[in-house]
């Protein structure tokens, strides 16, 4: 049987029509967040994962600047007032939830955000799952800028995510 907290306990999408609004719902995400709260990124390259950690980071008011972690695993920025430091992960190149466990973050002083998180996290640990897609079907709003319209999923698993979240 599936345990009762591998399906989510809250659900909503979202559609993003520029990276400055997936920036902004980073930023009301990233104020809600706690310390010990893990958000799994999930999007092909160039989906929006790194601009919505960047809203993240200014929600939380961490130390910038957040940058695609690619020559680094984990990367702390730590927080600029007295809320949590914000970790942010690349695990493109980790194989496994244990890889992942290796890394022994610190959840009691963070808040951790992991860029290709899928099968990185057990999916009955707490934890806010984001799925970023490409709005293929939707009318690209301006061809000269390479703006265009990304679905956005979030789930949460665990009572933490039980309230959802405010966007
Ligand atoms: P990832 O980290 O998923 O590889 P990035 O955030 O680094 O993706 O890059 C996303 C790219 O897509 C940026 O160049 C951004 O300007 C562009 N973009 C266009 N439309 C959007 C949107 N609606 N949301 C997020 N990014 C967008
Ligand atoms: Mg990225």
């Amino acid at each position: 049987m599936i345990p009762e907290d591998r399906h989510p306990i809250f659900e909503k999408t979202i559609k993003p029509k520029s990276s400055d609004e997936t920036h902004e719902i980073g930023v009301f995400l990233g104020q809600a967040l706690r310390a010990g709260d893990l958000v799994v990124l999930n999007g092909d390259l160039g989906a929006g994962k790194t601009t919505l950690t960047r809203g993240i980071g200014e929600g939380l008011n961490v130390r910038g600047p957040i940058t695609s972690p690619t020559f680094v695993l984990a990367r702390t920025h730590p927080s600029l007032n007295d809320g949590p430091n914000l970790v942010h992960v690349d695990a493109y190149r980790l194989s496994s939830a244990d890889e992942f466990d290796d890394l022994d973050i610190d959840y009691e002083t963070s808040a951790v955000v992991v860029e290709w998180g899928s099968g990185m996290v057990q999916e009955s640990d707490s934890h806010l799952e984001i799925n970023i897609v490409r709005a293929r079907g939707d009318n690209i709003i301006d061809f000269e800028s390479e703006e265009e319209p990304r679905e956005m999923t979030l789930r949460g698993f665990g009572k933490r995510w039980s309230g959802g979240i405010e966007l």
